[in-house]
């Protein structure tokens, strides 16, 4: 088969992460004769270095030639004070509309070799965590309007409006069901259904779409004890479907459960178009100095073989060469413990390219 997959290494980290997703990638297309047509492009502040704006034309050209994008992160100190619309995150927020990214998937996944990283009591890791966050992602207060900062009889209030149509709605948590039935069949849906309008509609289009999913079991939480169960019953979840800021919120809190950012990938999933990523930024603080955890963008990679291209064994193996990895003991800087051998971020490709 032939992958056409688009690279946008971005800032920071991001090119030498991406690097090492390449490196595994190109080590499981030989091992499963798939043929590999890769572009590249800038977004973030190296657009804005090159081409004056964080996402060019060129750049979404690109993107849209291919079906599959792999994305290392955006943003640094340098552009900081840059007005808004100059800003690297800038980017990411127009590559998602433009292609049409509505779910954001969060895989939380205890890896058993890395459950001593994990910020919760072992009694509860030890029970085994395993669900996915399905955030709505093109939608909700982050797009609705009125928004912005106005004066109001001499005093400034600040505007935005969680706004969701019934199809919206509808488009994602179908998703999260269709998903659901891979998995153990469960969904719990999150709102704020108590005070929300916004959220009563989302309930009514789950119990709606709930309908034509009998075998999927149906929960429904508010955020505030969603935030709490999280921590607390991390094991009862398979796969939870949210808005917008909730999911933003949630996912976050969700990854830590597992251990460290340089362990979590993402996939950001529309009806022609996959964007695949680490969740953490461009760290500033570690780039340029080989020593980032490339993981978290190799599984994304995993993601980007499983969703875009239907190639579960083949994530499957990416998956399998990670643990194996961390299994003969080796850990990038981040995850490291006493007794076990630290490498540096392209070491740690090597050996996963190796294990594929
Ligand atoms: P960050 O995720 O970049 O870093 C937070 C901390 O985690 C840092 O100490 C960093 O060294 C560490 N870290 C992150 N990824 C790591 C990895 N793979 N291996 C080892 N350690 C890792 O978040 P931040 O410091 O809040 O933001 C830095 C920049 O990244 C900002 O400009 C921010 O806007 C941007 N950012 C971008 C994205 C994205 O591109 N999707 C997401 C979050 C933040």
């Amino acid at each position: 088969m032939e992958l056409e997959i688009c690279l946008l290494p971005g800032d920071g980290i991001g090119p030498e992460v991406v690097r090492e997703g390449v490196k595994v990638l190109k080590a499981v297309a030989q091992k499963f004769g798939h043929t590999l047509k890769l572009e590249e492009a800038f977004i973030g502040g190296a657009a804005i270095d090159k081409y004056g704006e964080p996402l060019p034309a060129e750049t979404l050209k690109k993107c849209k030639e291919c079906k599959a994008i792999l994305l290392g992160a955006v943003g640094g100190p340098k552009w900081d004070n840059n007005p808004p619309e100059l800003r690297p995150e800038k980017g990411l927020l127009a590559i998602r509309k433009e292609l049409g990214l509505f779910a954001n998937l969060r895989p939380v996944k205890l890896i058993p070799q890395l459950q001593e990283s994990s910020v919760l009591r072992k009694d509860i890791v030890e029970k085994g965590i395993d669900l996915l966050v399905v955030r709505e992602l093109t939608g909700g207060i982050y797009f609705g309007t009125p928004k912005g900062i106005f004066e109001e009889q001499g005093q400034l209030v600040g505007i935005n409006t969680m706004r969701y149509t019934e199809a919206e709605v509808e488009r994602i948590v179908r998703l999260a069901f269709e998903l659901a039935l891979k998995r153990k069949k469960k969904l719990t849906s999150v709102d704020k259904a108590n005070v929300l309008e916004v959220s009563r509609l989302w309930r009514q289009v789950v119990e709606k779409v709930k309908v034509d999913y009998p075998e999927v079991e149906v929960e429904h939480l508010y955020v505030d004890n969603a935030a709490m169960q999280l921590v607390s019953r991390p094991y009862s979840f398979d796969v939870l479907v949210t808005g917008n800021l909730f999911g933003d919120i949630l996912s976050d809190e969700a990854g830590v459960i597992t251990g460290s950012l340089g362990t979590l990938p993402s996939a950001s999933l529309g009806k022609e178009f996959g964007l695949y990523e680490p969740i953490h930024g461009s760290a500033p603080d570690i780039a340029g100095q080989d020593m980032a955890n490339p993981i978290a963008t190799i599984m994304s990679v995993a993601m980007l073989l499983e969703y875009s291209f239907n190639l579960s064994e083949e994530a499957g193996a990416i998956y399998r060469a990670v643990e194996q990895t961390l299994g003969f003991g080796y850990r990038t800087k981040d995850i490291l413990r006493p007794g076990l051998k630290k490498v540096s971020c392209s070491q740690m490709g090597d050996f996963i390219a190796m294990q594929v």
